[in-house]
């Protein structure tokens, strides 16, 4: 099959210049330009041999059913808990993600939520335009530097979130699916021992059925009253009705989001509080890195339609 006859799914817009780089290559079907999606979908389902998705717009077993000459999965991103990979793998369809590329943008997310949420950096804005500082000094905050750091997940972003807390000066601990020997780093084998030992604890690890709702009371509860949770991994990793009681009720002292459960609701508790910081989404957002994802999606289509090895493959 030509390249140019390699019909591509996107369900909804994501990048401008990703669109243009598949528009390029390849026959590129915009979903969302089609009102009754169900009948485009039945219509074009012999022409659909790839898909590119995001953590908003997942490839599940009906999509995968309803799609018979299905060869690939490109996803926008890197993690694919939004595809299901065990049918994929089954049906024997190839996933790919965008690994690395975005270690940077989401560790200096993550240092950046830690700076806003224990300095107030957001309310400290929200005091100057409110007009607030003639009326008196803003309140005093919390130290960064120093701080026992915590990860979930010591990966490619948690130990890129890893190597910019050092400079900081903060001792690192971690936990992780398995124990990194040739790591510094100080290991705990259980999320609650590792809560019960930082002051700042960091989701950073992938979220599959094991993972989700890690952060649960108990976690909450040994990270303590002065301690901060910091969330760039994904919504379902905190059990979110428990993260916001406890923050509701001070039972922990702050935290940075970047996901959310149920995006892009957030429960409407946060918004009231001084003690969160709250992001839509957006730690991988930046023009260089999302360009340097949609080359690495049009880099392992053409890989995968030339026969050749993908470059990032996850199933
Ligand atoms: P990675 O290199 O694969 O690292 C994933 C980490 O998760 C590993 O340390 C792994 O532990 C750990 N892990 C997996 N299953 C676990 C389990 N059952 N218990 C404890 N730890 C477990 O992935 P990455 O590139 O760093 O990305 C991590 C995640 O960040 C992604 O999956 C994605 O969900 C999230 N993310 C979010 C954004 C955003 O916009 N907010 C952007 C990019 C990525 P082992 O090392 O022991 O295997």
């Amino acid at each position: 099959m030509s390249m140019e006859a390699v019909g591509v799914l996107m369900m909804s817009p994501m990048n401008s210049y990703l669109e243009e780089e598949l528009d390029k290559r390849f026959k590129l079907f915009r979903l969302w330009n089609f009102p009754q999606k169900d009948d485009f979908l039945k219509q074009n389902s012999d022409f659909i041999h790839a898909i590119v998705g995001n953590p908003f717009f997942g490839t599940d077993r009906e999509l995968i059913d309803s799609l018979p000459v299905l060869e690939i999965v490109s996803s926008f991103s890197v993690g694919s808990d939004h595809v299901d990979l065990a049918y994929c793998k089954e049906k024997g369809i190839s996933v790919t993600n965008t690994p690395d590329v975005l270690n940077e943008d989401v560790a200096d997310t993550a240092i950046g939520l830690i700076l806003a949420t224990l300095r107030g950096i957001c309310e400290c804005d929200r005091y100057v335009r409110a007009r607030l500082w003639k009326k008196g000094d803003f309140k005093l905050t919390t130290k960064f530097s120093g701080k026992k750091v915590g990860i979930i997940g010591l990966g490619r972003i948690g130990t890129a979130i890893a190597k910019r807390a050092e400079a900081f000066n903060c001792p690192i601990s971690y936990y992780s699916r398995s124990q990194k020997p040739e790591s510094k780093y100080k290991y705990f084998p259980s999320v609650v021992e590792l809560a019960s030992d930082c002051d700042i604890l960091v989701v950073a690890c992938a979220l599959t059925a094991e993972t989700r709702h890690i952060i649960n009371r108990q976690v909450i509860d040994a990270l303590g009253p002065k301690g901060f949770l910091i969330n760039i991994g994904r919504g379902p990793h905190i059990d979110e009705p428990e993260l916001v009681s406890a923050l509701v009720e001070r039972r922990i002292a702050g935290a940075g989001l970047d996901v959310f459960e149920k995006e892009p609701h957030v429960p409407e508790e946060l918004f009231g509080l001084d003690n969160v910081v709250l992001l839509p989404h957006v730690a991988s957002g930046t023009v260089e890195t999302r360009n340097a994802m949609a080359d690495l999606v049009v880099g392992n289509l053409e890989a995968h339609f030339s026969k050749k090895p993908l470059l990032t493959p996850v199933v």
